[in-house]
């Protein structure tokens, strides 16, 4: 991973540079963005380039279009971009496609220091095919590759892999966003500092039996909670009334669980748990891990436990946190997740948070600020830190191909 050329490493003045960026953003049903962090992280990399006098050409997908779906376009993206790039850069130049001949001009048309954006790149049926022309005529429009999209690195597409090996090795590498990424989701996997805790919740076993596989293999004690640790009690026999779990990966968790007591990897499962009659019951009450009632789903970790989790988060000089404790989208079910998100957020170690719920619980209780490192990238975090290599982190140090 080390030999990812760094954005700045490039020589980039007066050169047609092609950013594969993630503003793939929230947007309401008028098209407005809700949410702009995405279009903010990626502003270094972009200001990087127009100080040192690149003509930079942005590309991102936005949704699932099928084809040129034209409430997907990119407009809006551009107008907030060109609001948060003023002064500085004095205008966002459109494109209305993909490649085509207007782009080209457009791109040609570019000045130092200016900077155009495309429209979303899955208009075009061949970018998430990676279809080779595709990439190939991407390519031929620039003379560096520059890859900041974290969020998509573990697709392997036509603007996140495919176009990457048409540049010579000095002429692409990483953003300043998918560096960051990379530097502290690494920190989790090779000469962690310990003691080094792993809270994995969210709701199943399936989705998450990878990450706790992996990490179990440097992790000084894994904390389960949420819907997930309702099949790992399951498998341990305890009867969990009518809790959401999934009857048939009580094999896998049983595994799972006797291969750390093997290796001597603690394994923390809830002692008590907050339960109620449905998901929609206005109140829960707490009960030991032994006496969930038949008529009752454990929607939570318990005060005992959320004490117990807090705690060891906080004497940890490494944390790594991925999905909610509980169904923390409802009030009388948060408290679990809150707790673990404040005491991560008290923890003077390294704390790094990953996955679309977990970070949206971060930053709900305001406390981005206070970890080390919020990941931009939902699923592509997790496939690293599974320890899969990711399409486009290997892309740009894949050998060259003829143009
Ligand atoms: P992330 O996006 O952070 O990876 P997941 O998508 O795996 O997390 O899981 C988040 C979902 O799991 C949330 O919608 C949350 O409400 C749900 N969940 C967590 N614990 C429970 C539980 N005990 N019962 C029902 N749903 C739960
Ligand atoms: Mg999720």
């Amino acid at each position: 991973m080390s030999s990812l050329r760094k954005v700045s490493d490039l020589d980039v003045a007066g050169k047609r540079v092609f950013v594969r960026v993630d503003f793939n953003v929230p947007q309401d049903s008028r098209g407005a963005i809700t949410d702009d962090t995405r279009i903010r992280a990626a502003l270094p990399t972009i200001l990087h380039l127009v100080e040192q006098g690149a003509r930079v050409v942005l590309g991102s997908h936005l949704g699932r279009p099928k084809g040129k779906t034209p409430n997907l376009t990119m407009l809006p993206i551009g107008e907030r971009l060109a609001e948060l790039l003023a002064p500085k850069v004095a205008e966002i130049k459109l494109c209305d496609e993909v490649v085509g001949d207007g782009v080209r001009k457009v791109v040609m048309d570019l000045r130092n220091g200016e900077v155009a954006l495309l429209e979303n790149l899955r208009w075009e049926p061949g970018e998430e095919k990676n279809d080779e022309a595709l990439s190939k005529s991407l390519a031929a429009l620039f003379e560096v590759y520059v890859n900041d999209a974290f969020g998509t690195a573990h697709r392997a597409h036509c603007s996140t892999a495919g176009m990457a090996k048409y540049f010579p090795s000095d002429r692409r590498g990483a953003g300043f966003l998918l560096l960051r990424e990379v530097e502290f989701l690494s920190r989790l996997l090779h000469n962690v500092e310990r003691p080094y805790v792993v809270v994995v919740g969210g709701a199943k076993v399936s989705d998450k039996i990878s990450v706790l596989t992996n990490l179990a293999k440097v992790a000084s004690s894994v904390l389960i909670g949420g819907a997930m640790a309702n099949t790992f009690l399951a498998a341990q026999g305890k009867a969990m009334g009518k809790s959401k779990l999934e009857a048939d990966k009580l094999t896998v968790a049983k595994q799972f669980l006797e291969r750390c007591k093997k290796e001597q990897v603690e394994v923390i499962l809830p002692f008590d748990l907050v339960v109620a009659p449905t998901v929609d019951s206005t109140e829960g009450r707490a009960v030991e891990v032994d006496a969930v009632p038949a008529d009752e789903m454990a929607l939570d970790i318990g005060p005992a436990t959320a004490r117990e989790f807090a705690s060891r988060i906080k004497a940890a000089k490494t944390v790594f946190w991925n999905g909610p404790l509980g169904l923390f989208e409802k009030k009388p079910f948060s408290d679990g997740t809150f707790a673990v998100a404040r005491a991560m957020a008290a923890c003077e170690g390294t704390t790094v948070v990953g996955g679309g719920d977990s970070v949206a619980a971060v930053s709900e209780a305001g406390l981005d600020q206070n970890i080390t490192h919020v990941s931009t990238g939902g699923g592509a975090s997790l496939e690293f830190v599974e320890g899969q290599t990711l399409p486009g982190i290997a892309a740009l140090t894949e050998p060259e191909a003829a143009r």
